[in-house]
Order: C-alpha cells, then sequence, then structure tokens
C-alpha cells in the first residue's frame, strides 16, 4: 500500500498533467491547478521526439496527438531579397525523423487534459506559501484556503513561482542565454501555404509559417543581445525592442515589424535555462521547465518535461511512496539527459544565431548537423519499465 497518495500538482501544462496519469494510474491521489482561467489553446508549436514518443505510446495518447499535428511541410531560407538560399521538404525540414511528431502546444495540453479526466483539476487557482512539516506540507491558496498535501509538485514553468517558495537563490541559477524569442500571429498577407520561410542575419532570425488556417501567419523573431536588455518588462516594451533590433534587416522585417501591432496573441521570453544540483527539496519536487528548462532552442522542453514525469511517478510507485528513496532516484536518472539537453540548447543557439550572413552551404550543413544531434539527445535516456 503506498503512502504519501496526497499530491498536490501546480501547473496544468505538458509536465503537470503527465504526471498526474502516471500517479493516478499507480494509485496515488493527485489534485491539478493552474493558474489561467481556463485552457489556453493555440500556442507555439512544439515537437515530440525520441524516448519521449515512448512515454505517450504508453499513455495510449499518441494517434490523437498524431491526428492533430501540425502540417507544414517545408523550410524555405531566403536572403534580404526574398530569393531562395535553400529548401527543404518534409519531415527533414523540420528536424524530424520516424514517429516525431509536432503539434501545436494547445491542443497538445488539451490531449493530456482529456487523459487525466479522473483527476480533479481547478483551474484559475494558485498557492501563495507552503510550509515543509515532518508529515506533510502546508500549502496557502491564493483564496485563503489551507490544505495539507503529503507531497507537492510543481510544474509551473520556466518562471516557477513554486521554486521561489522552496529553493534558496543559491539553490537555483536563471541562466540567461543573452538571446530573446517572440512569437505572434499576423495577417498571412505573404499567402504562404504549409510553409515555413526564414531569413537570419547578424545573430538575427526572422521566420514566418501559416498551417490549418490560410488567414494567418505565424512570425517567429529571434535575436542575440550582448547585454541583458532592460525595458522590456511590459509589451509595449518589447515591441520597441523588436522595431529597434529588426528595422531595415531586409527580407519582410519591416512590413512584419508594422504588423506586430495589431497581433493580440503577442510571446516576448528570454531564452533561459534554468541549473540546479537537486530539483527536490524535502517533501517538494519540480519537473519540466520549473526545474531544468532547457529553453526553446533546444527543441526539447516538451519531451523533458514528457519524460520527468514518467521517471519521477514512476519512482515514487517504486518506492511505495518513500519521496526520499524515489526523489533521489529521479535527480540520478535525469541528470545526463538533462545536461545532454540543456548543452544542445546552447549549441543550437550559438548556430542559429550566428554572426554575419548565412549563406546556403552555412545552411545545410547547420541543418544536417542539428538532426543529428537532436536525434542523440532526444533518444539519450533509457526509460525503465515501472509496470
Ligand atoms: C516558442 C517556443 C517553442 C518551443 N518549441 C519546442 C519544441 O519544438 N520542442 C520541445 O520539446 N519544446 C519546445 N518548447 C519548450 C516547451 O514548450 C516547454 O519546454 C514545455 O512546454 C515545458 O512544459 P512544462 O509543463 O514544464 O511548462 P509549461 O508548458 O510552461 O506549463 C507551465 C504551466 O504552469 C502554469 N503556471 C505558471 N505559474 C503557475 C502558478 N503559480 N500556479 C499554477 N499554475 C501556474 C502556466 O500557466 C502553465 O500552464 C518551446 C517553447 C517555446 C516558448
Amino acid at each position: 500500500m503506498n503512502h504519501n497518495r496526497k499530491i498536490l500538482i501546480i501547473g496544468a501544462g505538458i509536465a503537470g498533467p503527465t504526471i498526474c496519469y502516471w500517479l493516478k494510474k499507480y494509485g496515488f491521489d493527485p489534485t491539478l491547478i493552474e493558474r489561467s482561467k481556463q485552457l489556453r489553446t493555440g500556442g507555439h508549436a512544439i515537437d515530440i521526439r525520441g524516448i519521449a514518443l515512448d512515454v505517450v505510446k504508453k499513455m495510449d495518447i499518441y494517434d490523437s496527438i498524431r491526428a492533430k499535428r501540425t502540417s507544414v511541410l517545408s523550410t524555405r531560407y531566403v536572403d534580404a531579397d526574398g530569393q531562395t538560399l535553400s529548401e527543404e521538404q518534409g519531415e527533414k525540414a523540420r528536424f524530424r525523423a520516424g514517429d516525431d511528431v509536432e503539434i501545436v502546444r494547445g491542443e497538445l495540453v488539451k490531449i493530456l487534459l482529456q487523459a487525466i479526466s479522473d483527476v480533479p483539476c481547478h483551474f484559475h487557482k494558485e498557492i501563495i506559501s507552503l510550509a515543509q512539516k515532518d508529515q506533510f506540507v502546508e500549502v496557502t491558496f491564493k483564496d485563503g484556503h489551507i490544505e495539507r498535501y503529503d507531497l507537492v509538485m510543481a510544474a509551473d514553468g520556466l518562471h516557477s513561482s513554486t521554486r521561489g517558495m522552496t529553493f534558496l537563490d543559491e539553490d537555483c541559477q536563471f541562466f540567461n542565454l543573452g538571446s530573446y524569442l517572440s512569437i505572434f500571429s499576423i495577417p498571412n498577407y505573404l499567402h504562404l501555404n504549409r510553409i515555413d520561410v526564414s531569413y537570419g542575419k547578424d545573430q538575427k532570425f526572422i521566420a514566418m509559417n501559416s498551417d490549418k488556417d490560410p488567414d494567418r501567419a505565424f512570425v517567429t523573431f529571434a535575436f542575440r543581445s550582448k547585454k541583458v536588455l532592460s525595458d522590456i518588462a511590459n509589451e509595449r516594451g518589447q515591441k520597441k525592442c523588436l522595431r529597434d533590433w529588426f528595422y531595415d534587416l531586409g527580407w519582410e522585417s519591416n512590413k512584419i515589424l508594422e504588423l506586430m501591432n495589431d497581433s493580440d496573441d503577442f510571446y516576448f521570453d528570454v531564452m533561459a535555462q534554468i541549473k540546479m544540483d537537486s530539483w527536490t527539496k524535502g517533501r517538494v519536487a519540480l519537473l519540466g521547465d520549473a526545474g531544468y528548462c532547457a529553453s526553446p532552442l533546444s527543441g526539447q522542453g516538451t519531451n523533458l518535461a514528457i519524460v520527468g514525469a514518467y521517471i519521477l511517478a514512476g519512482e515514487l510507485k517504486s518506492a511505495e511512496g518513500d519521496y526520499s528513496v524515489a526523489f533521489k532516484r529521479y535527480n540520478e536518472l535525469m541528470r545526463p539527459f538533462v545536461n545532454a539537453t540543456q548543452d544542445l540548447g546552447v549549441w543550437v543557439g550559438g548556430s542559429f544565431l550566428a554572426e554575419g550572413e548565412v549563406s546556403k552551404e552555412i545552411i545545410e550543413q547547420r541543418s544536417s548537423v542539428i538532426m543529428g544531434k537532436i536525434k542523440m539527445v532526444a533518444n539519450s535516456i533509457s526509460l525503465p519499465d515501472y509496470v
């Protein structure tokens, strides 16, 4: 009989629902809370690759994910005048191989939540403090309610507030990669049809694609800055920053900046990694981006979140609820996978946001190296079988 069954999971992104699924399956009693008012649909596209595919197949949701996958079929790299430098077709164009699948984040979260319909899930709910005691964790919710849990697992993303409530500043390094990322949608004025068009120069990168909705195009801006940027605390400052960096860069930069002003789904964040010697403290564990964000540059954050959730739940089951044994194993098993993924994130950042002009040769060589590295890293952990 498992003890430490009553578990609070914070964050209904990727890692949170995934660990709920496995904890429930193993006889634990998880409750999921999410800060946002409702499930956020849409968002950026994410890839599920390598070992994480085995986890979603074990969860019986692979076919549902595949049915909702994106359908951008080619990537074209252009120069400042819009002339094609290189074009890649099919799965290779998106750094995918075999069963790898790309899906919009909101669609994946929806599928994960459907898979845990037997787990209590409360939206618009967050905690303001937690106090660890010998036998339980006392949690205070924002609405004033106080509740005791045996364990707390925080999957509340890169800017996790649970991490700050549990760990000291010196336990955790927010490692700024010196790069910034913005994604938003605009009218598909170039009439792109299931194609991604990219342009890069001087450590700046622009991409635009259109997928299932022929009227919308999704823009990505990424750039590297030698100094940490200030004045980017709000959307106004962030949009100004993009205008400063991308105006007159070439290709469609100026038209995109003009249309950006009216975007209603604007996302902007620093690309950062979370580095910690341990992802657990007492009765609290971190998983996914909250504990070991590798940055979007790694193309692996979802995979880390899915695999981390599977291993944390599985180790708790194997240890029959003895969290000190389970957390130690979780830290040991995940460490090499996290390190390899974070190293990949740094490397991809350096190669994508390179100095100077980008030539056809550079693009083609970079693509094949990235493909090889991603495949290796995505498969660089073996999944224990906990059933
Ligand atoms: C532009 C972009 C492109 C990416 N591309 C890829 C890719 O190709 N492949 C890939 O594998 N990964 C990719 N990633 C990374 C991937 O999206 C993340 O690594 C992954 O979503 C992490 O999952 P998570 O569950 O840990 O955190 P998140 O998905 O960030 O979810 C955290 C959840 O916690 C909630 N929350 C936050 N604070 C609180 C709180 N205090 N209380 C309650 N709830 C809270 C949030 O609302 C959110 O729902 C990309 C990321 C970005 C931004």
